[in-house]
């Protein structure tokens, strides 16, 4: 059987089935769909491919995802660092934003973090931004996927001037973005503590009408917490609960205040998280009790936050972080093992933003998002285990090639569709720009 492309691997992790590791099996795609895994002598019988690559040191995971981001924030890496989240915010990034975002901006610091996110491994990332048009632009113009995060705030800002106005732009890019094979949306209402009530219910009538994910900030901080508990006795999480938000359409970033009810009632709610853990720890957030929430039932994803928080869009390092301070927060060294690490960042994201039936694992059917990480580096030498050498040891480096819904964008190491020598160019003149800020 003709097909476009077969990949001789020397390892496959698929995610589905849970805890699987192929060894010498193969990956085969055709009309960018994952058709076939299966042993590699079999593959060579059953196969004619179009194109064949031999990656006999390489293990396959699933494009990883990138479950929240503010991609353009690339341009703003390392210009506040070591600050707590309202002072880092208000006196340092809203300033910035205010004065330098424009449509070029996004423009230049999307294209960025794609080219980062690509040479690490990520092949979806779920973006929460202003000028979202042009994110998704550039996400379509350089075949990656991505969810584009249609903002609302209750205050103007560069992309709109009140909540009805957010608004309107959300449903008309959402219009516009409809029928983009690799691009998804979510309404994105900033924060509890920057969106109102009433901008909040109309958004929540257009979810439903449209069957939209919501993508939002909630418990980053203690702060957040402590002062809408002032305001009305209410915790954010419980006040938007009685809006009707918390759904299993809905994604909560950061959860990092939680008490066990909360974790009980937000379990019920079928609603996501979506931990960030390099974010939560630079900024002193507080952290996520992971192994609690997911002992709940409840399907926590994984994102890196935006290069100003971070500062990389690295989402192996986020993996690692995860695992081990999951393990530190619970007490056991069990605590979100080196798979259920891979899982958030693969399959539990696709979960969150509703697209599992077409990416997060390398199963019969899906999109071919393929990763390739080379482990043939002394680093990852020995390897009794893949998984761990690619959870607990592997760097962004070591990611070799990459595929997204069968397109080759990463091709030993070179990427395809952006060019490193202009987005330096481009880096430099915006480092200059922001230098005097
Ligand atoms: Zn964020």
């Amino acid at each position: 059987m003709q097909v476009d492309l077969l990949i001789q691997a020397r390892w496959i992790i698929p995610v589905e089935p849970a805890g699987v590791i192929h060894e010498n099996y193969s990956l085969v795609v055709d009309d960018g769909k994952i058709i076939d895994v299966l042993d590699t002598a079999a593959a060579a019988q059953k196969y004619q491919p179009r194109a064949l690559e031999i990656l006999d040191q390489h293990v396959l995971i699933p494009g990883l995802i990138n479950c929240h981001t503010h991609a353009a924030m690339s341009l703003l890496s390392g210009i506040a660092d070591d600050l707590p989240l309202m002072d880092w915010l208000q006196n340092h990034i809203w300033p910035a934003e205010q004065k330098w975002v424009s449509e070029s901006f996004v423009r230049d610091g999307t294209d960025l973090a794609i080219a980062e996110m690509l040479r690490g491994g990520t092949t979806c990332f779920n973006d929460m931004y202003f000028f979202p048009d042009i994110a998704a632009q550039q996400a379509v113009e350089h075949g990656i996927r991505a969810n584009i995060g249609l903002i609302v705030f209750d205050f103007p800002t560069v992309w709109a001037e009140n909540a009805d106005a957010y608004l309107s732009k959300a449903l008309d890019l959402h219009e516009r973005l409809r029928h983009e094979r690799l691009i998804s949306t979510s309404f994105a209402p900033h924060a509890p503590y920057t969106v109102s009530d009433e901008p909040l219910r109309k958004m929540l009538t257009f979810a439903d009408e449209l069957d939209s994910t919501i993508h939002m900030h909630v418990h980053e901080t203690r702060h957040e917490v402590e002062e809408q508990r002032q305001k009305n006795g209410q915790t954010p999480l419980q006040r938007l609960h009685e809006l009707g938000l918390l759904t299993p359409s809905f994604m909560a970033v950061h959860m990092t205040q939680l008490s066990p009810e909360d974790i009980r009632f937000y379990a019920e709610t079928g609603g996501h998280i979506v931990h960030c853990p390099e974010s939560n720890l630079k900024l002193a957030s507080g952290f996520c009790p992971v192994a609690a929430c997911m002992e709940a039932g409840i399907n926590v994803a994984l994102g890196t936050d935006g290069a100003a928080s971070n500062n990389d869009q690295d989402m192996l390092a986020e993996m690692r972080v995860a695992a081990l301070l999951a393990k530190g927060v619970s007490g056991n060294a069990s605590a979100v093992s080196a798979m259920q690490a891979l899982q958030m960042a693969t399959l539990n994201g696709a979960k969150a933003l509703g697209l599992d039936d077409k990416i997060g694992s390398l199963a019969v059917g899906k999109a071919a998002d393929v990763v390739a990480i080379d482990l043939s580096d002394v680093e990852t030498q020995p390897v009794f285990n893949p998984l761990a050498q690619l959870v607990y040891a592997a760097s962004r480096h070591q990611v070799s090639d990459v595929w997204v819904a069968g397109k080759r964008l990463l091709n030993k190491r070179q990427l395809t569709t952006l060019d490193l020598h202009d987005l330096r160019r481009r880096a430099a003149v915006w480092q200059q720009r922001l230098a005097g800020f």
